[in-house]
C-alpha cells in the first residue's frame, strides 16, 4: 500500500492514441484527471482485469493457496477482480460460506473476491445447493458452478438453469462426461496410445456442451461454458450463437498456447482438466476467440502444492496456475501475431467478464470519475517464467522455462496500488 494519496500514470489508454497522464486518487478510489502529455511512454493503460474462473483453495487446502496469496498473484497479473470457484473443502454451497470468502477477500483488500456458489450440495451432483440463499446473501452470488466436476444429471442441470433465472444468475458448467473420462489422463488420440495413457475423448466435452446448450434454449436461461478446449466445442458454440441461444464461452490461456505435445515426456506439469488438446484444436480455439464465438478468457488458476502435483503421472493432480501469466500469454498469442488489438483484449479479459456477472463497480471504462481499477502493462518487456519467483503459493505453472512477452508494471485497485513500484 502506498502512503501518498495520489498517483500519476503515464501511458496510452487501451494501448492506442496519444500518451496521456492519468491521475488516480487513493482516498476517493477514483480517476481524477486524464490529460495529454508530451512525456514519452511505452506503457499501456488498461482497465483492471476480471477473472471468472479462479481456484483460491481456502478453506481446506491452504498449503496450495490462500485468499491472500491468490489475491496477491491476481494483482501481479493485472487483475482487480477474481471469482473464487466453489470446490474448496468444505464446498462453498451455503450463504455463510460464500459470505466468509467475500469477507476474507475484503480484509485482504488487493482485489475484489467474488465467490461462485456450488450448484449441488458438496458438489455431489445429486441435490441442489441453496442457490437462492447464496444469491440473496451479502456476497450477492451471480454465478454458480460445480467446477472440478460436471453437473452430469440433466434434470439437476435443468432445474438449476430454471432456478437462477429469478435473479439473473448464470450456471457455469465444467463440461465433462464422467463416464467417458473414467481414469482419463490426457487427450485421447494417437499420442495417448503411444504413451500408453488413458485417453480423454473430445466427445466427452462436446456431448455435455451440446446437451447444455439445448437445455439453455429450452429454459431460456443463461449458460456459461468453462474452459472449452476442442475444435468441435467451438463449432457447437458457434452454431448455438447463430441460433440466438443465450450462451457464453470461456477459453484458458493454457489451451490457447499449449498442445498435448507437451506431455510427451510424462511431465505432470502439463496435466490439466480438460486436457491439453491437439494443435488443430488449439488453433480452432484461437479462431473462436478472434471471431467472438468465445467471449472471455478465464484463467482456471489451479494451484497445487508440490506433493499433490509432482508425483507419478497417474496420481498427479489436474491443474495449472495462471493468474500471473494470463495477460502475457494473450499478448503472445494474439497481439504479437496481429490478430487482436488491445481494445479486443480489454473486451475479453475485463469488460465482457464483468458484464456476464453483472459487475457495475469495477470501472471497466477508463474515464474521469470512474473507479480507478487499472492495469499498467509494458508490451516491450520480455522474460523467462520462473514459478518459484511468482506470488502464488504453488509452482505448477505450465510456462516454466518459457519466455513470454510483456510485464505488468503496476496494478491499481480502487485507487490504491496493489502491485508494482
Ligand atoms: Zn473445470
Ligand atoms: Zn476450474
Amino acid at each position: 500500500m502506498q502512503k501518498s494519496k495520489s498517483s500519476r500514470i503515464i501511458g496510452r489508454l487501451y494501448g492506442a492514441g496519444d500518451v496521456v497522464e492519468v491521475q488516480v486518487d487513493a482516498l476517493s478510489g477514483k480517476i481524477t484527471s486524464i490529460t495529454p502529455t508530451n512525456e514519452e511512454s511505452e506503457l499501456i493503460i488498461l482497465p483492471g482485469l476480471v477473472d471468472l474462473h479462479t481456484h483460491l483453495r481456502q478453506p481446506g487446502q491452504e498449503n496450495s493457496e490462500t485468499i491472500a496469496t491468490g489475491s496477491r498473484a491476481a494483482a501481479a497479473g493485472g487483475y482487480t477482480c477474481v471469482h473464487a470457484m466453489a470446490n474448496t473443502i468444505p464446498v462453498s454451497d451455503t450463504a455463510s460460506s460464500v459470505e466468509q470468502t467475500a469477507r476474507i477477500g475484503d480484509e485482504v483488500g488487493l482485489v475484489e473476491v467474488r465467490p461462485i456458489g456450488a450448484v449441488t450440495k458438496g458438489l455431489n451432483g445429486v441435490k441442489m445447493a441453496e442457490l437462492g440463499a447464496m444469491a440473496e446473501s451479502n456476497a450477492k452470488v451471480k454465478m454458480f458452478s460445480d467446477d472440478g466436476k460436471c453437473v452430469f444429471d440433466p434434470l439437476i442441470m435443468r432445474r438449476a438453469l430454471e432456478y437462477v433465472k429469478a435473479f439473473d444468475g448464470i450456471i457455469a458448467q465444467h463440461s465433462q462426461d464422467p463416464r467417458l473420462t473414467e481414469n482419463a489422463q490426457m487427450n485421447e488420440g494417437a499420442l495417448s496410445s503411444k504413451l500408453g495413457l488413458q485417453g480423454w475423448p473430445a466427445v466427452a466435452e462436446e456431448s455435455i456442451i451440446a446437451r447444455d446448450i439445448l437445455l439453455a434454449k429450452h429454459t431460456g436461461s443463461r449458460l456459461h461454458i468453462c474452459h472449452l478446449s476442442t475444435k468441435g466445442a467451438v463449432e457447437i458454440v458457434r452454431f448455438a450463437k447463430s441460433q440466438g441461444i443465450n450462451v457464453t464461452a470461456e477459453a484458458t490461456p493454457h489451451h490457447l498456447y499449449l498442445s498435448e505435445e507437451e506431455l510427451a515426456e510424462y511431465n505432470p506439469r502439463y496435466k490439466v482438466n480438460p486436457p491439453l488438446r491437439r494443435r488443430e484444436d488449439v488453433e480452432a480455439v484461437q479462431q473462436g476467440v478472434i471471431d467472438g464465438t468465445i467471449d472471455i478468457i478465464g484463467t482456471d488458476h489451479a494451484p497445487h502444492a508440490l506433493e499433490l502435483k509432482y508425483c507419478n503421472f497417474q496420481d498427479s493432480a489436474f491443474g495449472m496456475t495462471g493468474l500471473e501469466t494470463a495477460l502475457r500469454v494473450i499478448d503472445a498469442v494474439f497481439i504479437k501475431t496481429d490478430r487482436l488489438t488491445w481494445r479486443d483484449v480489454v473486451r475479453i479479459m475485463s469488460e465482457k467478464p464483468a458484464q456476464i456477472v453483472g459487475l457495475s463497480s469495477q470501472g471497466q471504462e477508463l474515464k474521469v470519475g470512474n473507479v480507478a481499477n487499472i492495469c499498467v502493462y509494458n508490451p516491450n518487456a520480455e522474460s523467462e517464467i520462473v514459478p518459484e519467483e511468482q506470488y502464488t503459493k504453488s509452482t505448477n505453472s505450465p510456462f516454466k522455462h518459457k519466455t513470454l512477452p510483456g510485464e505488468v508494471v503496476a496494478t491499481f485497485y480502487r485507487g490504491r496500488q496493489t502491485h508494482g513500484g
